[in-house]
């Protein structure tokens, strides 16, 4: 079969793929056969997976397998609609009642995605006479549910809280709504926001205050309940959001706050009323995955995911790579120009080890990595081995 001819209107495109290419900067997708799991078979290859963000390595699990099949027999394949108009499960509403409960809030609801719901809700309560502030490192979710707010964005310096103060200072007269918004962990550097100061500052100045809590529920706080959590910030902020994606394993994004707000965004969070809701199965598995992480089970892979991370860093540090920031299983490994951060990650592919390297636009020029991501069903063994090849690697490179 041959390519169909560029049109000439898409040249651009084109020419903005041969540019990534000239400078080693184009990648392909990677492929998983079977399962995701901390070792598995990608592209044909067997590695060590740290490239996942299956914290607690729920989407495998055999009660979510089991609660998805379950449902797809009572409820069918679809839901059929938006939720706005035919699309509410009966399932539906009580998972977002299983999930306000595990938040300690009173209300939640769920959207398609993390991306959705921080996207959905940041554009749907502010508009263009209202101010966001915003921390620099914060999830495109954010950025983009900003834009499309039309208000007005003012960005601080990541977690420096003393340039955010001073754009509260500067816009204490602002006559319409202030959010300020901030990631609890961070995606890329894994270190965790400052909430409390973040709260002290919020309480000082009149803002409405949310949390992408994407990389923190199932991490951080009492059986992974996430930041506010882990913080004791209950009851001071207004807007938790929440992916189901990731340490849920499954699918979706989710707000819990006020049943005010929550009902205000069932009538003007756009991909909430435009978008069709969750299949059975996705919601199913999810309920099952917050009944297990609000046990025993739960519990218990919460502190293995903790002991993983420590003894990997620990590895990591040894070998003298920089791990920047991070307080979290999201580990970065530093390593400044984006052709050698990439170099690094084929190299460590090809040597079976799965950690992707980060570059512009997900993280800022000169700022390239390698993400590294701890589970808490990696096993030691596959940890260390990954750990050593890494630091030789790493030698080769000039890295470490
Ligand atoms: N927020 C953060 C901080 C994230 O890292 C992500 C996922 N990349 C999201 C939101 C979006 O979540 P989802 O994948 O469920 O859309």
């Amino acid at each position: 079969m041959t390519a169909s001819p560029a049109r000439a209107p898409l040249t651009f495109i084109h020419d903005a793929l041969e540019d990534l290419k000239s400078k080693h900067l184009h990648t392909h997708l990677r492929v998983l056969a079977g399962e995701q799991k901390p070792v598995c078979v990608v592209d044909g290859k067997e590695v060590i997976n740290l490239a996942s963000n299956n914290y607690l390595g729920l989407t495998s699990h055999p009660k979510l397998k089991k609660a998805a099949i379950e449902a797809v027999r009572k409820y069918g394949a679809g839901s059929g609609a938006v939720r706005s108009i035919a699309g509410t499960m009966q399932i539906h509403v009580d998972l977002e009642t299983q999930i306000a409960k595990f938040k300690n809030t009173e209300a939640c609801v769920v959207f398609q995605s993390g991306f959705t719901a921080n996207a959905g809700t940041v554009s749907a309560i502010l508009g263009k006479e209202d101010l966001i502030i915003s921390d620099e490192l914060n999830h495109a979710s954010i950025i983009d549910g900003s834009r499309l707010s039309k208000g007005t964005i003012k960005v601080f310096k990541h977690k420096d809280m003393a340039d955010c103060e001073r754009i509260l200072k500067d816009t204490e007269n602002w006559p319409g709504k202030k959010l300020l918004i901030t990631d609890g962990v961070f995606s890329m550097d894994g270190d965790i926001a400052d909430l409390p100061a973040l709260c002290d500052l919020a309480e000082k100045y009149g803002c409405i205050t949310m949390i992408d809590d994407a990389h923190s529920s199932g991490v951080l706080g009492k059986n992974g309940r996430g930041t506010v959590d882990h913080l004791n910030c209950h009851g001071r902020v207004d807007i938790q959001v929440g992916t189901l994606s990731k340490a849920i394993g499954v699918l979706g994004g989710y707000v819990c706050a006020s049943r005010e707000l929550i009902d205000y965004l069932h009538h003007r969070a756009r991909p909430f009323i435009f978008s069709t809701s969750h299949p059975p199965a996705v919601v199913a598995s999810c309920q099952a995955a917050f009944e297990l992480l609000d046990s025993e089970v739960g519990a218990k892979l919460v502190k293995k995911l903790w002991a993983n991370t420590a003894f990997f860093k620990r590895k990591l540090k040894k070998l003298g790579f920089k791990t920047g920031a991070s307080q979290t299983p999201i580990t970065p490994i530093l390593v400044g120009e984006a052709a050698k951060a990439f170099e690094f990650g084929r190299k460590l592919f090809e040597a079976g080890v799965f950690a992707p390297a980060i570059g512009y636009p997900t993280v800022a020029e000169g700022k390239a990595r390698l993400r590294a991501i701890v589970t808490a069903t990696h096993k030691r063994a596959d940890l260390e081995k990954a750990a050593q090849i890494m630091g030789t690697i790493g030698k080769e490179l000039g890295i470490v």
